[in-house]
């Protein structure tokens, strides 16, 4: 069994409603993801920022949070 890429894990937070959009406009957007373990804050303004323990601006939550926000 291969490991789950993080686009794939991101695509699986949405599908599975992981993903709840508190706020987002054009410039900023913030929403609250269930991850596997813990829940976490992804904030995306110019910076993306996630409250999870891994590297910063590149884990799955914040590609989840990105791939609805401005439908990129
Ligand atoms: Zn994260």
């Amino acid at each position: 069994m291969t490991k789950e890429t993080k686009t794939e894990k991101a695509k699986r937070l949405l599908t599975t409603g992981c993903v709840l959009v508190e706020f987002a406009d054009e410039e900023k957007i913030m929403a609250k993801v269930a991850g596997d373990t813990s829940g976490y804050q992804v904030w995306i303004k110019d910076e993306p920022r996630c409250s999870c323990p891994n590297r910063q601006g590149d884990c799955s939550h914040i590609e989840a949070v990105k791939m609805i926000w401005r439908n990129e």
